[in-house]
């Protein structure tokens, strides 16, 4: 059987070293770092998200500012308030959560952050940074995957890596991610052929889908690491119920290593947050990042 891997664990033990440096930041240089998230409209899983946000950064002993804007605020206010937190020096941070309401163009909203402020990395600046190799700030949700392999496998040097998905917030900055720790790495998507020949190619399967269950046991290798961003709700035995896009219950008899759904990847997302908030602040005030 299967390892576990215990992401809601490692979540617990980042944000307990973000937080130690939190305080060591304050102390030293008098900078708390801070974040800002936006809000627009009432979608009630974006409000649970925001919600959860500002609590675990006020936990670890940062400044949070949420601003909730109604759904019908044009994009031009929106541009607006991003550009003043653009310009507020005690904002670190700035993360507009998406969807947003469908009369605002995402992209314009989300490439006028200050590459430097924005601690989502999904400014066109800071993915050209990270398929460059410079310093980027990366996607929260892929840090967290490349964090969690990492941890159980140590250097991930000459792995045979397959990302399946290609998203622009999981599957192609996991995979520049991947690339940057010397994995050979193969993405594939909805136009692949032989999908379970691909992945039984791999020593590390990243399945960032959105199809429940959909990765079953006989497409791994055996002894692969299992890496499952999916989070899909499907009704089970009369539940609603949590599953990833990978058949929990076949791959777990093959590969070596494997986070469940709930509490793999889904804790490292808002812990990764928080982490780039750290680091975008030391940036901005040219301090040294603390190890985390
Ligand atoms: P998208 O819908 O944006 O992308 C899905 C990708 O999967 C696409 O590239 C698509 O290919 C590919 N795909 C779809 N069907 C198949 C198939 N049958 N075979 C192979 N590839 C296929 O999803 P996201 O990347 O946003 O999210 C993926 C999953 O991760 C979701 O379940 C989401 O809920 C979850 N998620 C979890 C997060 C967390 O843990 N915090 C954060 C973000 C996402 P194509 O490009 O060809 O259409």
């Amino acid at each position: 059987m299967a390892k576990l891997i215990d992401g809601k664990a490692y979540a617990e033990g980042l944000r307990a070293r973000i937080a130690a440096a939190v305080a060591g930041l304050k102390k030293e240089h008098g900078l708390t770092p801070g974040l800002a998230v936006v809000l627009v409209g009432e979608d009630p899983a974006s409000k649970v998200y925001v919600a959860n946000k500002a609590k675990q950064t006020v936990e670890v002993g940062m400044n949070s500012w949420e601003h909730k804007l109604p759904a019908e605020t044009a994009e031009a206010d929106l541009l607006a308030l991003v550009g003043r937190l653009n310009n507020d020096p005690v904002v670190h941070g700035i993360l507009v959560q998406m969807p947003l309401p469908k009369h605002i163009d995402s992209a314009k909203v989300l490439n006028a952050i200050n590459p430097d402020k924005d601690v989502d990395g999904f400014h066109v600046v800071n993915v050209g940074r990270l398929s460059t190799g410079q310093e980027a700030l990366v996607a929260c949700t892929p840090t967290g995957c490349v964090m969690l392999a990492k941890d159980v496998l140590g250097k991930l040097d000459g792995l045979n890596a397959v990302v399946i998905g290609r998203s622009n917030i999981v599957g192609k900055p996991v995979a520049q991610l991947l690339l940057a720790e010397n994995c050979t790495v193969t993405i594939a998507h909805s136009k692949s052929k032989d999908l379970p020949g691909i992945v039984r190619q791999a020593d590390l399967v990243i399945a960032a889908v959105g199809r429940p269950e959909m990765v079953k046991g006989d497409w791994i290798k055996p002894g692969a690491t299992v890496i499952d961003v999916g989070i899909n709700r499907i009704a089970r035995d009369g539940k609603n119920i949590l599953v990833g896009d990978c058949d929990f219950a076949s791959c777990e008899k093959v590969a070596g290593a494997i986070t469940p759904v709930p509490g793999g990847v889904g804790p490292m997302t808002i812990a990764c947050l928080l982490y780039n908030t750290v680091r975008a602040a030391c940036a901005i005030h040219k301090v040294k990042t603390p190890a985390m």
